[in-house]
């Protein structure tokens, strides 16, 4: 039998069973072999009654003390009944809807049972219908697979079986010195015993050998992706980089972390070859003076620029720090969004078409149709998981490939950004300006809320501005206590009864939202009620407080972003969490962001505690499907198999050398199957 073979090749498995496995996912014998157990029926620790957890499944050897009584109710249920002992304990086995079970369980016979332990309706142990076999069967632990209506677990597992009795050996591709380095076992041996583990020790060395291979062969196809789109020539050329007289022009000084990143950044631009590059830095980082630094170097030589941003507002505050960075320097700067007047949207267009405009910033607006450019030679997108992959294609297709750069305010965690971004070059902005304070975090209770006001009054009193965060907009019936940013505005503007302030949320207009905006930042307005549309990288610098009312409604990363608003300045800067939430899932997390600032730190918690689906807030979070390997409980071999991978890539980048080549091989297959997901993370 071979692995190409079909799965009807199979001993049992007919057109029925096939059309099942096929909507598995599986229609040939190596993709049945690779078609790994859901969860295991761990019936080698038997145990008795008397230890059982309620609710959890467990394994019993017990004795049936009476003939089973099979019973017809109302409503023409089949209900089977018996009692069991396991020589100290007695429990309640019940069945339903299965007319063979008196045939198959015995009286005074002995069998073990499996499942979970629950009290019944008199406080009596039950076992609704437990798996049982004899105990002479020698089955440890036993294989759970996903099934179907056509296909079930059982047929899975004994078609696996079979299987592997005819395949003959398992040829392994890693060659013998990685085997031995990282003390992995065969993997014939491990493909057995991933679906027929002797006990819990084999069945974590097959594990281990499973998960090592899954994502060293990931890292390694998205390695090989990475250096050939770097091949990708252009003919948008940096000859004279300016960037060092842009940082000259600048009011401060850039960091390290910045120049390294800026003349990465150059590097490529000058290469011949498009940049795709990712700019990753924590809240106040300073990556707007990074991006300006190209765009200035690319204006200079001749190109046009745009920066794409998430919402307008941002758009906007992009627009106003790069022409105040770009003052007397030449660079002809517009700014284009939904809500820009007809006339000035056709004029703007009109000069982006001439190249009579050198940066434009915008929102989605920028992809319009109608928009061209003279010369677009730098692409750059804010936040970059909140835009659809559509929407960053669209942009770029407007010039002729034009260097990418990706600005993500949200720290990824080191061990996912290789494998999020692995086809893109990655620039870290890992130090913060000089001169910043640490901000402190506070978590209260609402009963403290009067000394929050108390202490937001006096930072009021000294000239500084506040923000507080609700998570609502508007009071709703379903809101159960939350706190409506509308309904918060009203309480607070008594409290604060001489104060100056204001309310910013979503549902109003992008208008009402700048003029706000524009007023809290000129310091027209002192304390702002929001909601999280301020999350994102709004800048100014004179407040220093940051309140957030119901602050167990927000994730990690969410939070560490509002309060990345406040420390922007070289004042001791609070952040106030306010929740009375008593679960243990929101204590960890206020325990998180009082004991820590690193962002990146702060992005592994919050992928720990909410997994990757919730922690990128989309489904597209863009990172590969896996068999066996876990992103978040495997790190460690995450990191073991990058390393191994660049190792690889560097010494032998085409597979050539003899102990090398299978595993080519297998990269390559993987490219082919990666490439429908890979369009989620190429630009
Ligand atoms: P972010 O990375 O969050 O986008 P910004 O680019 O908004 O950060 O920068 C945060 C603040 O730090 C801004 O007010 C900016 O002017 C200031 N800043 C940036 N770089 C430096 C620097 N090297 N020295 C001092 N201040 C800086
Ligand atoms: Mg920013």
């Amino acid at each position: 039998m071979k692995f190409s073979d079909s799965v009807t090749a199979i001993k049992g498995v007919g057109e029925s069973r096939a059309e099942g496995f096929r909507s598995l996912g599986v229609s040939t014998v190596g993709e049945l072999l690779r078609f790994y157990p859901r969860t295991y029926e761990d019936w080698s620790r038997v145990t008795g009654f008397a230890n059982c957890v309620t609710g959890e499944n467990a394994c019993v050897r017990a004795t049936v003390l009476y003939p089973v009584n099979n019973e017809r109710v109302r409503g023409g249920m089949l209900i089977a009944r018996t009692a069991v002992s396991d020589g100290e304990s007695v429990a309640q086995v019940v069945f339903f809807n299965n007319k063979y079970i008196p045939s198959m369980l015995k009286s005074g016979e002995e069998y073990l049972f499996y499942g979970k332990v629950t009290l019944g309706r008199m406080g009596e142990r039950e076992m609704i219908s437990p798996l049982f076999i004899k105990p002479s069967q020698s089955v440890e632990i036993r294989p759970i697979y996903h099934q179907n209506k056509k296909i079930n677990s059982r047929a899975v597992q004994s078609a696996v079986s079979f299987a592997l009795e005819n395949v003959g050996e398992i040829k392994d591709y890693l060659p013998d010195s990685i085997i031995k380095r990282y003390s992995l076992i065969s993997l014939d041996e491990a493909i057995r015993a991933i679906h027929f583990p002797k006990n819990s020790e084999q069945l974590q060395q097959a594990r281990d050998r499973l998960v090592f291979d899954e994502l060293f062969i990931l890292q390694l196809s998205l390695l090989t992706l990475k250096s050939e789109n770097a091949a990708a020539a252009t003919n948008n050329i940096v000859t004279d980089d300016c960037s060092a007289r842009f940082a000259a022009s600048l009011p401060f000084e850039l960091t390290g972390a910045q120049k390294r990143a800026v003349s990465e950044a150059v590097a490529d631009m000058k290469s011949g070859r498009q940049m795709n590059r990712l700019l990753q830095g924590d809240v106040g980082s300073g990556k707007t003076a990074v991006a300006a630094s190209l765009v200035y170097t690319a204006a200079k030589n001749k190109m046009q620029s745009a920066v794409m941003a998430p919402t307008e507002l941002l758009a906007v505050q992009h627009y106003d720090t790069f022409s105040k960075l770009f003052e007397n320097s030449g660079i002809r700067c517009a700014l284009l969004t939904g809500s820009t007047k007809a006339s000035d949207k056709k004029r703007i267009k009109e000069q982006l078409k001439n190249g009579e405009i050198d940066f434009v910033a915008g929102t989605h607006a920028l992809i319009q149709d109608d928009v061209k450019f003279r010369r677009l030679g730098l692409v750059i997108t804010d936040e970059q998981h909140r835009f659809g992959v559509k929407q960053r294609t669209g942009l770029c297709r407007k010039g002729d490939n034009p260097h990418v750069y990706v600005m993500s305010a949200t720290p990824i965690p080191r061990t996912l950004a290789l494998i999020l971004f692995g086809d893109l070059s990655v620039s870290v902005l890992d130090e913060l300006p000089p001169g910043r304070q640490k901000t402190k975090t506070y978590a209260i209770g609402s009963a403290q809320r009067g000394a929050m006001f108390d202490f937001i009054r006096r930072s009021l009193d000294s000239g500084y501005q506040a923000y507080i965060v609700c998570p609502l907009v508007e009071d709703s019936e379903s809101a159960g206590g939350l706190q409506s940013a509308q309904e918060y505005y009203k309480k607070a503007s008594a409290a604060f009864s001489g104060y100056r302030l204001g309310l910013l949320h979503g549902k109003m207009t992008a208008a009402q939202k700048d003029e706000i905006m524009a007023k809290f930042k000129a310091g027209e307005i002192q304390l702002l009620v929001a909601t999280v549309v301020i999350e994102v990288g709004v800048d100014v610098p004179n407040a220093v407080v940051m309140a957030v009312e119901n602050a167990e409604r927000f994730g990690l990363s969410q939070l560490h972003q509002l309060r990345g608003r406040v420390g922007r300045g070289s004042v001791q800067s609070a952040c106030i969490l306010v929740s009375d939430a008593k679960g243990e899932e929101a204590a960890a997390r206020m325990r998180i962001m009082c004991s820590t600032a690193d962002g990146f730190k702060i992005a592994d918690e919050d992928l720990k505690l909410r997994g990757p689906g919730d922690f990128f807030g989309t489904r597209q979070h863009g990172l590969p499907r896996l068999r066996i390997a876990d992103f978040i409980t495997d790190t460690n071999m995450i990191m073991k198999t990058q390393k191994l991978a660049a190792e690889i890539i560097k010494s032998d980048r085409r597979f050539e050398k003899e102990e090398n080549r299978k595993i080519g091989v297998q990269v390559y297959r993987k490219i082919r199957s990666l490439q429908v997901v890979n369009t989620a993370n190429t630009i």
